[in-house]
C-alpha cells in the first residue's frame, strides 16, 4: 500500500536493523485517515472469505482491526494481556513479546468465539510470528477457524511469514520490509 509505505518513510524511525518505531501514526498517536484506508484495503482483500469476526491483540492491533471490522460489518475481539476480574469463562495462552523480549499471558472470554466462526487475524507488525501463533491457540481453544491473516507492517527478513505459511495460512501484508539500514528501508516486491 503506497500511502502506508510513504507514511513509514516520512514518519517512521529506524531504531536498529530489526526494529521500526511508528508511534506517530500507529503505536501511540493514531492517524485515523490512514487507519480507515488500511481498513478498506484489508476488507477488500478478505471480503469473499466469509469472515465472521476480526481478532487482534491489545493495544496496537486495535485501530487497524476496528477499521477493518467496520468495513466487513463484523465484531472485533481484542485479546487481553491481563485478565479482568469480570471475565466469566476465560481461555488463556502463553505469548512471547518481540519488543519486550519476555513471556506474557493472553486471554479472552470464550463466549465471543464459536465453532462456526471464521476469523480474520489483524496485527500491527509481523516479526517472528509468535503473536499470531498465540492468537491461533486461543482461537482453536474456542473451536473457531483462522480464515486469514492481515498485517500492517511485515518485516520479511524475519521468520514469521515462512513459519505461518508452513502451517497453510495466507498472509496479506500492507507493507513488506525486505531490509532496514540507518535512514533507509528496502521494500519487498
Ligand atoms: P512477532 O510476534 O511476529 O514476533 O512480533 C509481532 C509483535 O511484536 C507485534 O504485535 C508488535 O507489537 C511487535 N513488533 C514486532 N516488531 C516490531 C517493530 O519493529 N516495531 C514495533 N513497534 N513493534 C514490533
Amino acid at each position: 500500500m503506497k500511502l502506508l509505505q510513504e507514511t513509514i518513510e516520512q514518519r517512521g524511525t529506524i531504531i536498529n536493523e530489526d526494529i521500526l518505531k511508528v508511534d506517530s501514526f500507529l503505536n501511540h498517536q493514531i492517524d485515523c485517515d490512514l487507519m480507515e484506508a488500511m481498513g478498506k484495503d484489508f476488507a477488500e482483500h478478505f471480503k469473499d472469505m466469509g469472515i465472521t469476526k476480526v481478532v487482534t491483540i491489545e493495544s496496537s492491533g486495535i485501530a487497524p482491526a476496528v477499521f477493518t471490522a467496520k468495513e466487513l460489518h463484523v465484531p472485533v475481539i481484542f485479546l487481553k494481556k491481563s485478565e479482568p476480574s469480570t471475565m466469566k469463562n476465560p481461555v488463556f495462552t502463553e505469548a512471547f513479546s518481540f519488543t519486550k523480549n519476555k513471556k506474557y499471558t493472553l486471554c479472552m472470554e470464550r463466549q465471543f468465539l464459536q465453532e462456526d466462526d471464521n476469523v480474520l487475524f489483524i496485527d500491527d507488525f509481523l516479526a517472528n510470528g509468535q503473536a499470531f501463533l498465540s492468537a491461533e491457540n486461543l482461537i482453536h481453544q474456542c473451536g473457531a477457524k483462522v480464515a486469514g491473516i492481515g498485517i500492517v507492517i511485515e518485516k520479511s527478513f524475519q521468520k514469521g511469514r515462512s513459519e505461518i505459511e508452513a502451517k497453510g495460512y495466507q498472509i496479506y501484508s500492507l507493507a513488506r520490509i525486505k531490509k532496514m539500514a540507518p535512514n533507509h528501508i528496502e521494500w519487498a516486491e
